[in-house]
């Protein structure tokens, strides 16, 4: 059986004093839950990585980054590179996600180089994929979502495809409030572990965890967790307060 995994996406939020506050807070929260068969996943911003990193030698959840460059190393001012990342002692990174994808122009083409230095730094992809609304309109999200998972994902082998997360992320939900029905989710991440199939074999196909991310709140996250291929959820807004993001993980079974 899969585990289910409750990751939390905090983009460019929280002070120093705040981070501390929060993942205070969810770490003894998490330190009182009964875990088993249930993976956290904390990603702070980049600057916050040490801190909540630390908590995590204490505390059961795992830490991920919010992006990472396609690059080595090198000339380039800003960028956090995937060796960076694994030297801190962080396991994760979410890549694709559609705030980056839309707002930084990342393409399919630059993802995939994204994915291949995480493989080779042994940091475990968070790959977002998801439609934008008028996709969806057009009735594309399909045809959109295989796109994506071919072009940005499936370069990489059996071997390392074993360590990836898959999370698909509607656009029109993503902090919008709306969030896609189980129904709606179910039907696509089941689409999701069949292309995972034809690229590479059941076997990994049943072993891939994907989640749902989009406005994932207390109230719809069981719901939303019951159907038979959604394996937790990346969580952006709920997240940022305990309580919200505990009840989450509480509601994952
Ligand atoms: C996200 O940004 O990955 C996300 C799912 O955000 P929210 O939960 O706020 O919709």
């Amino acid at each position: 059986m899969r585990k289910k995994i409750i990751a939390a996406n905090w983009k460019m939020n929280k002070t120093f004093e705040e981070a501390n506050l929060l993942i205070e807070e969810i770490g003894m929260g998490l330190k009182e839950r009964e875990l088993e068969n249930k993976e956290v996943i904390v990603c702070p911003p980049f600057l916050f990585i040490e801190l909540v990193t630390d908590f995590s030698q204490d505390f059961p959840f795992n830490v991920g980054v919010q992006n990472i460059s396609e690059h080595k190393s090198g000339a380039y001012t800003g960028e956090i590179s995937a060796g960076m990342v694994k030297s801190t002692g962080t396991d994760y990174a979410i890549i694709g996600h559609s705030e980056r994808r839309n707002l930084y122009n990342e393409t399919d083409d630059v993802l995939a180089g994204k994915v291949h230095q995480a493989v080779i730094n042994s940091i475990k992809p968070i790959f977002c994929c998801g439609e934008l609304l008028e996709d969806r309109k057009k009735g594309n999200h399909f045809d959109v979502v295989k796109t994506q998972l071919e072009d940005g994902l499936f370069d990489i082998d059996k071997e390392d495809m074993k360590n990836v997360v898959i999370a698909y992320e509607p656009v029109w939900a993503i902090g919008t409030g709306e969030t896609a029905t189980p129904e709606q989710a179910q039907e696509m991440h089941q689409f999701i572990r069949k292309l995972i199939v034809t690229n590479y074999n059941q076997e990994i196909a049943d072993q891939v965890p994907i989640l749902y991310g989009g406005s994932v709140k207390p109230n719809n996250a069981k719901e939303l967790f019951s159907m038979p291929d959604i394996d937790g959820g990346l969580i952006g807004g709920a997240s940022l307060q305990s309580e919200d993001f505990l009840a989450i993980v509480d509601a994952a079974e």
